[in-house]
């Protein structure tokens, strides 16, 4: 479920830079736990597309992309 405020801001993918993983809000899981990710760790992405997620580095959240790395 996309959030509409800051610091998410209607993003579909957000990055948690304190696990190096990549959510997509679209899919989002309960396991997910995106209301637990500090506003400090949270990262978007210009453009807010998966590649730009995977350019910068980051792993697949197992629970709403799959194919984890981990
Ligand atoms: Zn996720």
């Amino acid at each position: 479920m996309r959030r509409w405020y800051p610091p998410f801001n209607g993003k579909r993918y957000i990055g948690n830079i304190n696990t190096n993983e990549v959510h997509d809000l679209d899919y989002e899981k309960a396991e997910c736990k995106i209301d637990e990710i500090k506003n400090d760790h949270v990262r978007t992405f210009n453009p807010d597309t998966y590649e730009e997620a995977k350019r910068q580095g980051f792993d697949n959240c197992a629970h709403c992309i799959g194919n984890s790395n981990y």
